[in-house]
């Protein structure tokens, strides 16, 4: 019986789980792998499934998906929208939302494998399906390679990944060299002295010196880093305080660093810190903040060779006028370490999932950037069709390339 990939995504679209706790997830991956009669394990890197699909000799293919989901309160309307909830790894009870599509890149890495079986006529070889946790950690990916996911499966030829993204569905965005920067995220805590809120003369305030170092650190691409660079520093959250009248003891940062090589990273954590200590400084603050490296995610770096091939394999089948350039994304991806750790090729893609006509509008009034919600927004909404068919003719379409 074939799978049913509309439900299978719904499913897991209403049933989203944070990072390392794909648990349910990972159950549903399993179950419809039993259906499908293709040999896999679990708990690999802690959640991570993996399966393997062996049609004889030939190259290894590595298809990753990951699975986990993102602490965003969904908003979409939709009658599949999420009102789960999790618990963060700080403890915190927070709403959960696949608002990255990591449901969508799970249900089609399921189809795919359903293909392939149906198609073992057509190619030899090895299919190794990834499903990896936690990929918004950037700590996934490692995590299944510590657990001895090289050795535990035939190692890769080639690392194949896709990404659903806020271009028209139909499009496929492929791009040869740095296709997604290196990322760190940092978390900075600025230590002031606090007391009561009448008298600010006996404290040192840790509110005024994060806003002031918020602003400052905004300076840092705008005046320091060459034009023709490609960097981003986001402040995404701040905390500081319980109550009107009380000056708390300190303030609590957490950065987004982003860059295209690690020259660049070196030159712009440099900065960072230079601008936190100095700001405490101004503040005079008796005691250093605390800067501390919470993660850091390598460049997705898309090799030219095996690009090439995949966008020949995509034009072939969908036309040439489907496969576009979608320029440098500024966001980042663990997929990479995958292909860094077995020294073979990744090629990791984008597929659109919006409304053609709903793009078409958009575009036509000038509005895409404020218009069409992107990944990681509340109101996140990929259209079912066709972009569950169009990942699942992805995978296999680029897989086959390398097949033999
Ligand atoms: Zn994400
Ligand atoms: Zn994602």
């Amino acid at each position: 019986m074939a799978l049913d990939l509309e439900a299978i995504y719904i499913d897991l679209h209403r049933h989203p789980e944070l990072s390392f706790q794909e648990t349910r997830t990972a159950g549903v991956v399993a179950a419809r792998l039993t259906e499908l009669g293709i040999p896999f394990e679990t708990g690999v890197g802690r959640t991570g499934v993996v399966a393997r699909l062996e049609n004889g000799p030939g190259p290894v293919v590595w298809l990753r998906a990951d699975m986990d989901a993102l602490p965003v309160e969904e908003r979409t309307g939709l009658a599949y929208a999420s009102t789960a909830r999790g618990t963060d790894a700080a403890g915190n009870d927070v709403p959960v939302m696949h608002a990255c599509g990591h449901d969508l890149h799970t249900t089609a890495l399921l189809g795919a494998l359903e293909r392939l079986r149906d198609t073992r006529d057509a190619w030899t070889g090895t299919v190794v399906a990834v499903f990896q946790p936690a990929e918004e950690l950037g700590a996934g990916s490692q995590a299944m390679i510590d657990d001895g996911v090289l050795d535990r499966a035939p190692g890769p030829d080639i690392v194949l990944g896709q990404h659903i993204t806020a271009l028209p569905a139909g499009v496929i965005g492929l791009r040869p060299g740095t296709q997604m920067t290196a990322s760190d995220g940092l978390t900075v805590v600025l230590h002031g002295r606090g007391g009561h809120g009448s008298r600010p003369h006996a404290t040192i305030d840790p509110v005024v010196m994060a806003a002031a170092t918020v602003m400052r650190l905004q300076t840092l691409v705008a005046r320091e880093v060459d034009p023709r660079e490609v960097a981003v520093v986001t402040v995404g959250s701040i905390h500081a305080g319980l109550k009107h009248n009380i000056i708390p003891p300190e303030a609590t940062l957490q950065l987004s660093l982003r860059y295209t090589d690690d020259d660049a990273r070196e030159r712009m954590l440099a900065r960072v810190e230079r601008v936190v200590r100095a700001e405490a400084a101004a503040s005079g603050a008796d005691r250093e903040p605390t800067i501390t490296l919470d993660h850091t995610l390598p460049a997705t770096i898309n090799d030219p060779e095996a690009t090439a091939r995949v966008r020949a394999a995509f034009a072939a089948a969908f036309g040439d006028a489907a496969v576009t350039d979608p320029g440098l994304f500024t966001g980042s991806e663990d997929v990479s370490r995958f292909a860094r750790a077995a020294g073979v090729p990744l090629v990791f893609w984008f597929w659109g999932g919006i409304d053609p006509a709903v793009y078409a509008a958009a575009e036509r009034a000038g509005t895409v950037d404020r218009g069409i919600p992107t990944i990681h927004s509340p109101l996140f909404a990929p259209v079912r069709h066709p972009t569950i068919e169009q990942g699942v003719e992805n995978l296999v379409v680029a897989a086959r390339a390398f097949l033999g």
